[in-house]
């Protein structure tokens, strides 16, 4: 053991660069992961570090580890970061040329391959090629770890549940004996228990941090209750968020430019460009992201805005999945979204740099109404599914207990970070003055009495 913690010291210093952990959990997991005896279960917030507690072990061991991971945008970036790294880091996706795929193939035929990373989606997963080749990665004694990377894919207890993943666990007959790591960045209890059991894991040693992050400012703003037009309301918002309107310090800032980035949120494509242009004809360059632009716009669009050439991108929730954008000023919900974990989840893009950044959801009776015509519409679909009794009650009770939690954290004068931690089941957070009712607690207590006698009417 004590070599072992040599290695792991090593490794992070001269591959990864980095002085020391991120924080002691994220240490704690990494050696244990690294002792190999056991599967472990991740549940650290966005922007922790997670990537490092399968990577570093990987690297110490030797041999490949295989990593699931749901979207081949996520892989793409991870892929890239571990090349700048010097890792030997490979994709296998639908999207690759023969003549590239035979080049991996051929590798992990090699008697000593370079690669120590393959990065697979569950679809990728599943043809039979890969799973002769896991299986002979296998029986040479190769496989490091199955790494199940955004693990709340596997259950309904999630926000962002992929079918596919429910055939992960059939990997353990082609492997099974390596060591599992399931991560994730949103699972209550619920949610935990699941993947555990969905993914089959055994002995499972489970390191969990408290979802507070200390450096995000949460608020509800009631859109019936503001004075003047709401959309007035968020463009001052914004302009305070980025800083438009102060004195720039910074060398070369004048007055309107603007320092960071941020999200709106909205619930249809029209909408997104509606908002677009009002933020543009007021001043703010803002551009669209939703599913009906073509892929390269997308692309364009995304980088523009990564590179903060347009400070605000209008967009539905089809933005943002594995974007690690450093300097995210404020994420905007337009409309109320329809779980509180999907809410944790696209709020939490926000800050990753841990300086202080603000999250927002302007909500109103008409929105919270059309959200729970959206929210009845799936609980009809659940019962039309052609799965057990018993699942469609899991499904109809996650996607219920989702919803209703959203809307307290909404509609209730509770601290806004509490409120999450009770739904992911973490301590109470400290949270003081980071949210609109712990720093004042009166006026939020009168914005809901006004907002309830509305609703009455
Ligand atoms: P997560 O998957 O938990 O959201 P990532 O693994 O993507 O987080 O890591 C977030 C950022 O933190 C990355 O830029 C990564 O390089 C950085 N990071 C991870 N571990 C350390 C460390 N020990 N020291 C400094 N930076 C780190
Ligand atoms: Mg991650
Ligand atoms: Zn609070």
């Amino acid at each position: 053991p004590a070599e072992l913690k040599r290695r792991v010291k090593e490794v992070l210093t001269t591959v990864f660069k980095h002085k020391d952990f991120k924080s002691k959990h994220q240490k704690q997991a990494v050696h244990a992961v690294a002792t190999r005896n056991r599967d472990t279960f991740v549940s650290f917030p966005t922007g922790a570090g997670k990537s490092l507690v399968y990577q570093l072990p990987s690297l110490v061991y030797g041999g490949i580890s295989i990593v699931i991971s749901p979207l081949i945008a996520l892989i793409t970036d991870q892929v890239a970061a571990c090349q700048k790294k010097g890792i030997g880091c490979e994709a296998v996706n639908s999207k690759l040329t023969l003549a590239e795929k035979q080049r991996i193939f051929e590798d992990l035929r090699s008697d000593q391959p370079r690669t120590k990373l393959l990065y697979l989606t569950p679809e990728g997963l599943a043809t039979d090629y890969l799973q002769k080749i896991i299986r002979s990665l296998y029986d040479r004694n190769l496989v490091a770890y199955i790494i199940v990377d955004e693990a709340h894919c596997v259950t309904h207890w999630g926000h962002d549940f992929r079918p596919d993943y429910l055939k992960l666990k059939s990997i353990r007959k082609l492997a099974p004996l390596t060591p599992w790591v399931a991560l994730t960045a949103t699972a209550n209890t619920k949610a935990q228990e699941d993947i555990i059991k969905q993914l089959d894991l055994k002995k499972v040693q489970i390191f969990k941090t408290s979802t507070f992050r200390d450096n995000l400012f949460y608020d509800i703003i009631m859109k019936d209750l503001v004075q003047g037009s709401s959309e007035d309301h968020m463009l001052r918002f914004i302009r305070r968020c980025l800083r438009m309107d102060v004195e720039k310090k910074e060398k070369g800032k004048k007055i309107g430019d603007w320092i960071g980035s941020g999200i709106v949120y909205c619930r249809t494509r029209d909408e997104c460009e509606q908002m677009a242009m009002s933020f543009n004809n007021a001043g703010m360059p803002a551009l669209v992201y939703h599913a009906g632009l073509s892929p390269k716009i997308r692309d364009e669009v995304q980088e523009k805005w990564m590179k903060n050439q347009v400070p605000v991108i209008a967009a539905t929730i089809a933005f943002g999945m594995g974007i690690d954008k450093p300097d995210v000023r404020f994420v905007i919900h337009w409309t109320c979204p329809s779980s509180l974990s999907a809410y944790y989840q696209e709020s939490g893009r926000a800050g990753r740099d841990g300086k202080r950044s603000y999250c927002r959801v302007y909500y109103s009776k008409a929105d919270r109404n059309f959200c729970n015509f959206l929210v009845t519409k799936e609980l009809n679909m659940v019962k039309g599914k052609k799965i057990s009794e018993e699942a469609k009650a899991e499904q109809t009770q996650a996607i219920k207990a989702g919803f209703e939690a959203m809307l307290d954290f909404c509609e209730k004068p509770m601290c806004r970070h509490s409120a999450f931690g009770k739904y992911f089941g973490d301590p109470v957070a400290p949270c003081e003055k980071h949210c609109d009712m712990c720093l004042h607690p009166e006026e939020v207590r009168k914005t809901v009495d006004n907002y309830q006698a509305l609703s009455s009417n």
